[in-house]
């Protein structure tokens, strides 16, 4: 298959002959795609062991900006084990949050760590499972492709990822791609990824892939002692699997004492400065920096041969669209800006994914964006409105509501689905509307949003989701098929980035300083335009709706300090020095709102 010749000039002897003609015609499988060129782009592999959750994702991104701040052109993919065919139909309590792409490809949170570190968008091309390699080896199959030939776990579907990371790597234009391997070297649904990897190296040819393993250093506190057998089990596992590592990258707590670092490299029989220390950072775009200061990305050149090029000699145009990180220093001039925050705003989040920081991790990413832009250190705090729900009826969930966001100064309401926190979440929007507290409805939150106004000021005691009650009497957030004949993705999610208009002199219109934005989207259900006038009689205003649509996509209440809800998710294009405007405004306002309650003009201080 691929690329090795096959030794045409040698005679087969007459008595194979026959058996040649006969053998296995998949033998012949090619996986490359049109047009490439094997041995031209250089490949990172990134996989884990001792546990899940090293931060893999982090490290990916903080490397991939290392090298693309030398000039090199990068692409990541991430690879999951799951036969789901995407990440949409995992609760964020399995693998944090769902991130949606411009494409609309609902995938894994790490690809979200990606875009804010480079700020620039992936796509499809960047997000592999075992469901999507399933569904493409069926449809190959059931299309003839494999020449009359049985499939076989080799070389048709290791093939078929080794084509999945050249496509990508050919559609990014890419000098060097970073592959991550999700979860840990160990699980059996990683097993196809680990042998297509290693079969990726064999054919692109020697010094083309450069694989690095994340262990987790145990700090034994009954030893006060950093112990490493975890870890280089872990390893063992990846080289027993046909894969030595020219890596290691040591995650810990604290840092990693040496002898820990020197223990590692003599057992593992790899060079000391290649086992890297990274030791929990106070931000994680920290990261780039201490990777640099232990040469990570020239360890990574010098292996692929690429160390020739001077760093940021030539640096490539960043691809349109670009956020201000993508320019080189980007990152150093937002960790400065993280270190000048004086002030604090404390913001509630009222969702029933809590627990966990990953199930809202770009909502933290957002507010963290949209704080240091403003000075000032956002503490989120977490609003469990799965438990306000339980509070009882209304007065109690409110009561309930209450003393959670009575101290704080602001609210983020964000996406959710489903009847469990529900209620909360309306009882949370109750008191932010009626007690002036900044609010921003995200999604799940802006409807929450819409049914609360309904309620209450529209004499609508009746009025919820279908999604919550199909068979409500007032019907404010529903399904709307015709709407979405017109969208034609039948009566399914609408995903992806779309275009929005705002209402020109609206708050969201100053937010945004444009009439027309673009946003990324996640929803089943959306406003009923029944009942926009009765809304609008009442002081809501409708400030952004899809171009020539009925779909409302933003609301604002002018009597309000701050009250913005949005059927998008901005926190999926807020990125590290350009951070969401609608963040900002909720920022801006928390702040304002603080000041107005102390009754001073400006409030420097803590609490
Ligand atoms: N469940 C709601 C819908 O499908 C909101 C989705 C979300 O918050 N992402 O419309």
């Amino acid at each position: 298959m691929s690329d090795l010749p096959v030794p045409s000039d040698q005679p087969v002897p007459n008595s194979l002959r026959a058996l040649s003609d006969v053998s296995d015609p998949g033998e012949r499988y090619r996986a490359l795609p049109d047009g490439y060129r094997v041995g031209q782009a250089r490949f990172v592999i990134v996989t884990g062991s001792v546990m899940s959750g090293l931060g893999k994702g982090i490290f990916s991104a903080g490397l991939a900006r290392l090298l693309a701040d030398r000039g090199f052109s990068t692409n990541l993919i991430k690879m999951d084990g799951y036969y789901n065919e995407d990440a949409g139909t995992l609760s964020p309590y399995r693998h944090g949050e769902v991130f949606v792409l411009d494409d609309g490809t609902e995938c894994d949170m790490d690809i979200g760590t990606y875009e804010r570190f480079m700020g620039h968008s992936l796509s499809h091309h960047n997000y592999f499972t075992n469901g999507r390699l399933s569904q493409r080896i069926n449809a190959l199959e059931r299309g003839g492709q494999f020449s009359g030939s049985d499939v076989q776990f080799f070389p048709h579907v290791t093939g078929e990822l080794v084509r999945f990371v050249r496509e990508s790597t050919q559609t990014a234009g890419a000098d060097i791609t970073l592959v991550e391997i999700g979860g840990t070297v160990g699980d059996e649904e990683n097993r196809t990824y680990i042998s297509a990897m290693s079969d990726l190296a064999y054919q692109e040819g020697e010094r083309s892939v450069f694989f690095i393993n994340l262990v987790w250093i145990i700090e034994a506190r009954h030893l006060n002692e950093q112990k490493s057998k975890a870890a280089q089990h872990g390893t063992q596992l990846l080289m027993q699997m046909g894969i030595k590592p020219q890596m290691l990258v040591c995650r810990a707590e604290n840092a990693v004492e040496p002898g820990v670092r020197q223990k590692l490299a003599d057992r593992l029989r790899m060079p000391a400065r290649n086992v890297i220390d990274l030791h929990n950072q106070s931000s994680i775009y920290r990261v780039p920096g201490h990777l640099q200061e232990q040469r990570v990305d020239e360890i990574c050149l010098r292996y692929f041969g690429m160390d020739g090029r001077a760093p940021a000699a030539a640096p490539r145009p960043e691809p349109a669209g670009s956020s201000p990180p993508a320019a080189a220093g980007g990152l150093q001039r937002y960790l400065q800006a993280l270190t000048r925050t004086r002030r604090i705003a404390r913001i509630g989040i009222a969702g029933k994914y809590l627990g966990p920081r990953d199930t809202y991790a770009s909502i933290h990413n957002a507010l963290e964006h949209a704080g240091t832009d403003r000075q000032v250190r956002v503490e989120a705090v977490d609003v469990p409105s799965d438990l306000i729900d339980a509070a009882g009826p209304p007065p109690a969930r409110e009561r309930q509501a209450a003393e959670y966001l009575q101290d704080l100064d602001g609210l983020v309401v964000p996406g959710g689905f489903g009847r469990r926190g529900w209620e909360g979440k309306i009882a949370c929007v109750a008191y932010a509307r009626r007690h002036g507290m900044p609010m921003l409805g995200i999604c799940y939150g802006f409807q929450a949003a819409m049914v609360e106004f309904a309620r209450d000021r529209c004499a609508l005691p009746a009025a919820n989701t279908q999604e919550v009650e199909p068979r409500t009497g007032a019907p404010i957030v529903l399904l709307l098929p015709e709407q979405y004949e017109i969208e034609g993705i039948g009566g399914s999610m609408r995903l992806g980035r779309r275009t929005v208009r705002l209402r020109p002199g609206s708050l969201a219109a100053r937010l945004y300083g444009a009439e027309r934005i673009e946003e990324r989207f996640r929803h089943r259900y959306e406003l009923n335009p029944l009942y926009r006038p009765l809304l609008e009689s009442r002081g809501m205003v409708f400030s952004g709706w899809a171009p020539g649509q009925p779909i409302v996509q933003v609301a604002e209440l002018p009597e309000h300090p701050f009250y913005f809800g949005v059927q998008y998710h901005p926190e999926f294009l807020s990125r590290p020095g350009a951070p969401s405007p609608v963040f900002a405004g909720l920022i801006d306002a928390s702040l304002a709102g603080r000041r107005a309650a102390l009754g001073r003009a400006t409030d420097e201080g803590t609490r």
